[in-house]
């Protein structure tokens, strides 16, 4: 049996060398994702951007930025957390994933998933939570504990939509200062107790980030 280190670069290789849909033909690198793979917390968005595609590194654009510093401020390191996305080689033009686009690709980030085995996944966007929880709601369900299977989710919204609509990004920072809490919880609990979805406590403060 391969070891987590070795399962990852493994994955981390097919999925660079991957055909399995059109996206390969139109896409300058893969993303398949990159950070701590002994992390509790990772943080899954929906698909490479411009500059992911350019350095294929997940979220080093603007959202990525607002990303970093968010976790900055709840005392956290980008280096310390797994980063991926459910979509790995960049859609044409940032359009949305297609459906088959997205069952084509779902089986690396199961995998990596799998491997990584994280306590706590926080889905960046309605795609992504739709991965866990296909019926959610990002406006409905962002903020709160889903478990979906053996994980538990926190959907907040893309910080690329946070950064179009203030509205989104007094929602999207007031969810990431609940972060540490739920992580607390989970790790004192080591699961939440009730499915689909579990209400979870968190400060409504700010995180002052002058974005
Ligand atoms: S997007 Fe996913 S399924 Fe499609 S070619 Fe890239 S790695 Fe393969």
């Amino acid at each position: 049996m391969l070891s987590k280190e070795k399962t990852i670069e493994q994955l981390e290789n097919n999925i660079r060398v991957c055909q399995k849909c059109r996206l390969c033909k139109t896409a300058t690198k893969a993303v398949p994702g990159e950070g701590n793979i002994n992390s509790k917390i990772v943080f899954i968005g929906e698909a490479p951007g411009e500059m992911e595609d350019k350095t294929g590194r997940p979220f080093v654009g603007r959202a990525g930025q607002l990303l970093e510093k968010s976790l900055e401020k709840i005392g956290y390191k980008r280096e310390n957390v797994w980063i991926g996305n459910i979509i790995k080689h960049r859609p044409p033009q940032n359009r949305d994933p297609l459906p088959d686009e997205i069952a084509a690709c779902e089986g690396f980030l199961a995998m990596q998933l799998e491997a990584i085995s994280p306590l706590l996944i926080v889905t960046l966007g309605r795609f992504s939570m739709n991965y866990f929880y296909p019926e959610g709601k990002i406006s409905r369900d962002r903020g709160r504990v889903i478990r979906s299977g053996p994980y538990n989710v926190y959907p907040v919204y893309h910080p690329a939509a946070a950064l179009r609509n203030p509205g989104m990004m007094k929602d999207f920072l007031s969810d990431f200062v609940g972060i540490p809490a739920v992580l607390k919880k989970l790790e004192s609990s080591n699961t939440v107790t009730s499915n689909i979805p579990d209400v979870t406590e968190h400060d409504d403060g700010q995180l002052g980030l002058g974005l």
